[in-house]
């Protein structure tokens, strides 16, 4: 480490040769307020201006970089202006040499005949056949002392606020980058091989090179990565170490309970059960994520681990993510666990199809099922100022209105938490804040990929259950056009005949003028009198709760044939029954969710259909449906579709509790990754406490990645 400390990475923007309160004040309002922020300020993109290319050698369609002068500016009509630029003036009898840019809407600052322009666009030819391009990225070029840092170069290119231009930007972050020394480099010995800190920084805004730029990319992910894996790796130390009270077990009811399956358990089952086992049966807190494809049979693990809690005399918890799956959750449990003599309360918002998280405070229903009654009695209660319900159950299943205050745990030992995927890693740690320490299991279908296991799951230890129930029909999945409904509906028919029942989803509740899709309410009019024979049914998130639940009751029991649904019933529902499903505008719903959504089927011992009618806009989305033809693997599905949408919109980046990442990439990096995690653990075990390096104990706490645990360390 150098001697005397630097100045702190938080030195003031105006420490800079340059930055007078003006550009200040502009560059506050893109976040930047010290060196350390500027540093960080990656380039939306590069141009590079060393060898730019003739228009005439560019593809239409292309976004490119041209450099000309404006030979003719003139404006078109009022409120947008049209330039004619002509790109090499010693051409100008080649006619295909000349661009048109076209402003929309407003005037570009500045631009005028005369002028040297460097210009970005895509580029089209208009109907005289002419090259156009539209609203263009633009800077005007100077020659001047200065021009070394804009022009015959890779200049970067950054977002702009109104009033900054890229020049002046760019000359502020040559300086900045110049001025390195003022943040704390090195905080820590990276690897030998990799590009110092400080001159990836540089390089990252003024690389001479994209391969060297892309090394200084990599560096700069290195530390992303290696700060994360820090805290993961520290976390996961705290927890061990922590010591979580374990009762005495005082009866045998998991055994009773396993003796009265009428089905023998898979071998995966079996296994996961014993690495619970092993978890509970020593100090420090379970914290067990357990994957498994739909069907896998994930519920009856959970239910064997909810027993080992009540045996211990302590309330065990399972959180679903929407109020249909609570209310099959708690009918089931009531079903395998009152024999037992256990009472099962169920502990759900009254939403009425509005997000459950809004009305914290708000009323509630405590539905609490009791023995022998096939309907569950509502209590509701009266409103926000009533006292905390105190739940009386051993076991209490219910949706986010567990996490609220009316719900005060009882000796809270177990959390469940089902399809993990559906809530954020706060809601998680409000739960377990209800019991000390509690034991969690967190289940899902939707496979997390491998980074993010490394990274927002990394505290949690994995259990697999890579194995479905016997005699698991397969589902036969086709893609069709909506022209050859008319087949599938007599195909419907024949299958209900036969007494079973299906699924139609839609992507939309209601019409919608905006949005060209079908709607479950205006289909079930017209299916009402296309099928006039068939029983239907209808349901969607804007149903309340009590019709919800009737609607759900009605389709277990086989009153209703075929279930109109949006994708409510997307996860957990369980109707073996159930062997036809068709998924309309199947090009709006995500792969993982199309699989989720097909998960419904193929549970039982009939064979079931899977179609999928969609016009997709682009061959990638053909390419996407294809998939679900192919395979029912859930890992392929996400696999290609986090290769489709990324991490961030499967798993919800805001409520990922993933600090942002500004170099790294979940979906590209795994190497590195792994590399830093490698480096992290080595690096906290002849150093645990950090002691050395103050530096990096900053980032760690400065990265907004307390939230990566799921287990509070207080
Ligand atoms: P998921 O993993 O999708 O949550 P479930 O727990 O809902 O799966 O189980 C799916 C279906 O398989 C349920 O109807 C359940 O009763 C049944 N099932 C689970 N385990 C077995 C088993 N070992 N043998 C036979 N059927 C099973
Ligand atoms: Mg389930």
């Amino acid at each position: 480490m150098p001697a005397a400390s630097p100045p702190p990475a938080s030195t003031p923007l105006s420490a800079i040769h340059g930055i007078g309160p003006k550009v200040a004040e502009l560059l506050g309002k893109l976040g930047l307020l010290t060196h350390d922020d500027l540093l960080h300020f990656v380039p939306r993109r590069y141009e590079d201006r060393r060898h730019l290319k003739p228009i005439s050698a560019a593809q239409e369609g292309q976004a490119i970089t041209v450099r000309g002068k404006i030979h003719h500016a003139k404006t078109v009509h009022w409120g947008s202006l049209r330039l004619e630029i002509t790109v090499a003036p010693q051409t100008l009898e080649n006619r295909d040499d000349i661009l048109i840019a076209r402003w929309y809407g407003f005037r570009p600052y500045g631009i005028k005949e005369g002028c040297d322009v460097f210009l970005y666009g895509k580029l089209t030819r208009d109907k005289k056949g002419r090259w156009v391009m539209g609203n263009p990225d633009y800077e005007i070029a100077h020659e001047d002392a200065e021009s070394y840092i804009h022009i015959d170069r890779i200049a970067p290119i950054y977002n702009l606020t109104e009033g900054l231009t890229q020049r002046v930007l760019r000359r502020i972050m040559f300086e900045a980058t110049q001025k390195i020394a003022f943040s704390a480099p090195e905080f820590y010995p990276a690897p030998a091989q990799m590009m110092p800190r400080q001159e990836a920084f540089r390089v990252i805004h003024f690389p001479e090179s994209f391969p060297a730029e892309e090394r200084a990319r990599q560096r700069l992910a290195y530390d992303e990565f290696f700060v994360l894996q820090c805290v993961v790796a520290q976390r996961r130390m705290n927890r061990v170490q922590l010591h979580r009270y374990r009762p005495a077990h005082t009866s045998d009811l998991s055994a009773r309970w396993l003796a009265s399956l009428p089905f023998t358990l898979t071998n995966a089952q079996q296994r996961v059960m014993r690495e619970i086992d092993a978890d509970l049966s020593h100090g420090p807190p379970m914290n067990r994520l357990l994957q498994g494809d739909v069907g896998a049979g994930k519920t009856f693990v959970a239910v064997y681990a909810m027993l080992r809690a009540v045996e211990a005399g302590e309330q065990a918890a399972l959180m679903a993510p929407t109020q249909i799956l609570a209310e099959q959750h708690a009918l089931n449990l009531r079903r395998w666990l009152e024999p037992l003599g256990i009472r099962v309360d169920l502990f759900t918002g009254n939403t009425k199809g509005k997000k459950a998280d809004r009305l914290q405070g708000g009323e509630l229903d405590l539905f609490t099922l009791k023995g022998g009654s096939t309907e569950p009695s509502v209590l509701r209660t009266a409103g926000p100022a009533t006292a905390t319900l105190k739940t009386a159950g051993s076991v209490v299943v219910g949706t986010h209105a567990l996490l609220y205050d009316r719900y005060a745990a009882d000796k809270l030992g177990l959390i469940v938490i089902d399809e993990q995927h559906k809530f954020g890693v706060l809601q998680r740690l409000a739960l377990s804040r209800k019991g000390e320490n509690p034991d969690i299991l967190v289940m899902t279908a939707t496979p997390i990929p491998r980074t993010l296991g490394m990274t927002v799951y990394g505290d949690l230890d994995v259990s697999l259950l890579d194995e479905l129930p016997p005699g698991r029909q397969p589902i036969l999945t086709k893609c069709r056009s909506a022209k050859e409904l008319d087949k599938f509906w007599a195909f419907l028919l024949k299958q209900i005949g036969e007494g079973r029942q299906a699924y139609v989803i839609y992507p939309l509740v209601e019409e919608s003028e905006k949005v060209d899709a079908k709607s479950v309410k205006a289909e079930f009019e017209r299916l009402k009198e296309l099928l006039p024979q068939v029983k239907l049914g209808l349901l969607h998130g804007q149903l309340d709760g009590a019709e919800k639940e009737r609607v759900m009751t009605a389709f277990r029991a086989g009153e209703i044939e075929v279930l109109l649904s949006t994708s409510v019933i997307e996860v957990g529902v369980d109707v073996p029954n159930a062997t036809v499903m068709l998924i309309e505008n199947a090009e709006r719903f995500g792969l993982a969710q199309l699989h989720q959504l097909r998960g419904r089927i193929g549970r039982g011992e009939h064979p079931s259909y899977c179609v999928l009618v969609g016009e997709p806009k682009s061959l990638e989305g053909w390419r996407r449906l294809k998939i679900m033809e192919e395979t029912t693997d859930g890992f392929r599905i996400a696999e290609e579709d986090f290769k489709i949408r990324g991490p961030g919109n499967i798993f919800g980046t805001e409520q990922s509790g993933l600090p942002p990442l500004r170099f790294a990439s979940l979906e590209t990096d795994y190497e590195l990754l792994t590399l830093a995690r490698n480096d992290a653990a080595r690096f906290l075990k002849e150093d645990p406490t950090l002691a050395r390096w103050p530096g990096l104990r900053e980032k760690m706490e400065a990265g907004g990645v307390a939230a990566v645990s799921l287990v509070t360390v207080s």
